[in-house]
């Protein structure tokens, strides 16, 4: 089973001074998924990335990488793996396609493999029709992708991408969601660290939290999501008499917001409890202003579980 998983990683330690970063980090990244790596400030993420990429030592606990120790087999994990720092690697003044030809060359590409390799990442990444103009006239969301386009050269089993979308404007955000979405499709795993839930939430087939140096929890965005409690039904009335007696009809488990004039009632049966929530609450005569069906957000999961803001 282990042998199967892209990133493998169980107990790390790793400690700076009196300082410890990893305090057992436990990490399994299936092959072909990504796996959002989320935590505050401070929590060990860099750190943890930094381990798995084999450019920092650990002092306790073990991992694995696309099949190698990276301890004992470190130039065997460098040759598969691809890392996409917060610092662009692209040169400014190349135009898109002289850097992918010149990351072409530097990975030992001859002359026209490097050209063509060059030329299907353009075409992946959305970069043909500007591959031709110098980096410098990139939109923030294209200097990113032609970043992730770099790391892709060798095609890595696994990258590791370190906050991608972090000051780019939405249209870049989801620019680089995609270009994320073409890579998975090519068979990379991706390790992702985010401070923005809800590009975990967008990207990511499993997420896990880290706070402290450690693995707080682990699921898919929905099983965290439904750690707090699943589903809710917020329903919102014009006044005060009414949230009273809305209150009434929906019984004891729900919540009253008495300033939003807001009531949530919790729901196991999504569809159904909404039909049913909803023909209650008008044969009781009452004007609803809203009614929505509503999942945790994993802002909320973070908070929860946490204490903290996201970072
Ligand atoms: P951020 O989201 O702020 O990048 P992070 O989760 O990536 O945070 P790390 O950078 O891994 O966190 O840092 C974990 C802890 O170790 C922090 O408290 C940090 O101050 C500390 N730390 C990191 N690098 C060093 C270092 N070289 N020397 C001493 N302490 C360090």
């Amino acid at each position: 089973m282990a042998d199967q998983l892209a990133v493998h990683a169980e107990g790390l330690r790793k400690r700076y001074g009196d300082h410890q970063a990893l305090d057992g980090f436990d990490l399994a990244v299936g092959q072909g998924t990504v796996c959002g790596l989320l935590g505050p400030n401070g929590a060990g993420k860099t750190t943890a990335v930094r381990i798995l990429a084999t450019l920092l030592r650990h002092d306790g606990g073990h991992a694995v990488v696309a099949g190698f120790d990276v301890a004992k087999q470190p130039i065997e994990v460098k040759k598969k793996i691809g890392l996409v720092g917060q610092q662009a690697a692209v040169d400014e003044i190349l135009t898109g396609r002289q850097n992918l030809e010149m990351f072409g060359r530097l990975f030992h590409l001859g002359a026209r493999r490097a050209r063509a390799r060059a030329d299907e990442l353009l075409e992946q990444f959305g970069l043909t029709d500007a591959k031709d103009r110098a980096a410098k006239t990139y939109s923030g969301g294209m200097r990113r992708r032609l970043d992730i386009a770099a790391s892709m050269i060798l095609a890595p089993a696994v990258l590791f991408l370190d906050e991608p979308t972090t000051g780019l404007d939405p249209r870049g955000r989801s620019e680089v969601w995609d270009a994320v979405r073409t890579m998975v499709d090519e068979g990379t795993s991706v390790l992702l660290t985010t401070q923005y839930l809800d590009e975990a939430d967008q990207l990511a087939d499993r997420i896990s939290v880290i706070d402290h140096g450690r693995v707080i929890a682990e699921g898919t965005p929905d099983q965290l999501k439904s750690r707090l409690g699943g589903d809710r039904i917020d329903v919102m009335v014009h006044e005060q008499a009414e949230l009273v007696r809305a209150t009434r009809v929906l019984g004891g488990q729900a919540e009253v917001d008495e300033d939003r004039l807001l009531i949530s009632v919790p729901v196991r049966d999504r569809v159904a409890a909404f039909t049913e929530v909803a023909k209650a609450l008008e044969q009781a005569n009452i004007d609803m202003a809203d009614i929505a069906l509503r999942r945790p957000t994993l802002d909320e999961v973070f908070l929860t579980l946490t204490g903290k803001e996201a970072a």
